[in-house]
């Protein structure tokens, strides 16, 4: 049996838990869906608005450098996912970044129109590269099963669109193994790494990574609807004709010219005016993921779940919990996911009780391991809770079976 005293007495990221602000006795598993508040992005918030916005005015586009905000911290995000600085730029929603993903992988491969991507991804992931195969004559949708992505790699596949971890079961693909696969049959790939980011160590670089896109409001904590990122590998960049060719995108936005003329760097990416206030959020999330060792943020998400399957199996067997995160620690990201025919209302009853994880449709009751923020005392206390809810029959109470608009 694992001690979670022990455990916690030897975390060298517990000192991270008090630079967030999170409500007295909750538990939040949730941090894989929106990321808690760091203490120090209220500090900055105010300073952005009543200073910079509210003083500074326009002249803080480039007194406080406004303007290099989104390469500046995708140059910081590079860091944390492997990639190299001019490589990575935080813009635009996760989904808006995998369409302009999608098309420049096409151009990069211009002989071939199949987008490969698998049944049951994050929908927007489907749904994008859907609108895209209307928009362009060459491109097609094919969709295949989880298991069956690999094998379907073929001559006739422009590009693979491929979520690492898994938003539902949290199962994750070994990125190094998976694109030089893609790339012996001619195929490129963009990687989703909405639940990879700050949750798992990445290396874009050494996997010989194409495109990927990630999520700033989840491991990152960059806020409700935080700016997203987009990587481009440098080798790329030169065959790219950005298919959202905005004027922050072109070589020289403010010699305001009619012809639009792509940046050529990762620049080229942007489209519009950059969200300042969004981004400075953002890059306060960045910034505090920046100081842990992304070694030790793996080494204690493993423990985290290793702890909560360990504690729930017991409670599994007797209430009907069915596992559906891979058991072993390289297979799986940073969450672990049972099926439960009640997983709605026991989620709710656990919200009640402070206890705030996820349900995903139709049946998955959804739990987030955070480092930063997270003590193995709260995972052992989480089962403890959810013990009581389920001997109890608290989750059966009406209130709890009432469906909320966002799950
Ligand atoms: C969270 C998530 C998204 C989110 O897309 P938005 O544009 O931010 O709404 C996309 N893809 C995956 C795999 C996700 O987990």
């Amino acid at each position: 049996m694992m001690d979670p005293a022990c455990l916690d007495a030897a975390d060298p990221l517990a000192s991270f838990r008090e630079q967030f602000h999170l409500p007295e006795g909750t538990i939040y598993l949730d941090g894989n869906s929106l990321g808690p508040l760091p203490k120090a992005t209220q500090e900055r918030m105010t300073e952005v608005i009543d200073s910079e916005w509210g003083e500074g005015l326009i002249s803080s586009w480039n007194a406080a450098d406004w303007i290099n905000a989104p390469r500046r911290i995708g140059d910081k995000i590079a860091t944390i996912i492997g990639a190299n600085h001019g490589e990575v730029i935080a813009c635009d929603s996760t989904s808006v970044n995998i369409f302009k993903a999608l098309a420049a992988a096409l151009d990069c491969n211009p002989d071939r129109g199949i987008i490969l991507s698998e049944g049951g991804n994050f929908p927007t992931d489907l749904y994008m590269g859907q609108g895209l195969a209307r928009l362009s004559p060459r491109a097609e949708m094919r969709v295949v099963d989880y298991d069956d992505l690999e094998s379907a790699i073929d001559e006739s596949v422009a590009v693979v669109l491929v979520t690492q971890v898994h938003y539902k079961t949290g199962r994750m693909r070994d990125m190094a193994a998976f694109t030089a696969k893609a790339h012996a049959a001619g195929a490129l790939v963009v990687w989703d790494l909405s639940h990879s980011t700050g949750a798992v160590p990445l290396d874009l670089d050494g996997a010989g990574a194409d495109f990927a896109i990630g999520c700033g409001y989840k491991y990152l904590n960059g806020g409700p609807g935080a700016p997203a990122f987009i990587y481009a590998a440098k080798r790329h960049h030169a065959a790219i004709e950005p298919i959202l060719s905005g004027w922050f995108g072109h070589r020289a936005p403010f010699a305001f010219t009619d012809e639009y003329e792509a940046a050529g760097g990762i620049e080229q990416f942007l489209a519009g005016t950059p969200p300042i206030l969004g981004l400075a959020a953002l890059e306060c999330g960045v910034d505090l993921m920046l100081e842990a060792d992304m070694a030790d943020i793996r080494a204690k998400s493993l423990s985290l779940s290793r702890l909560f399957m360990e504690r729930m199996e017991p409670l599994a067997d007797r209430h009907g919990f069915e596992l559906v995160s891979p058991r072993k620690d390289e297979e799986r990201g940073s969450q672990v996911s049972y099926r439960h025919e009640h997983a709605y209302p026991i989620c709710q009853a656990m919200i009640a009780r402070d206890v705030i994880g996820d349900f995903r449709a139709p049946d998955i009751w959804r739990c987030g391991f955070t480092p930063l923020y997270l003590s193995h005392a709260d995972v052992a206390r989480a089962v403890d809770i959810l013990n009581d809810v389920m001997e109890s029959g608290a989750w059966d109470a009406p209130e709890f079976h009432q469906r909320n608009a966002v799950t």
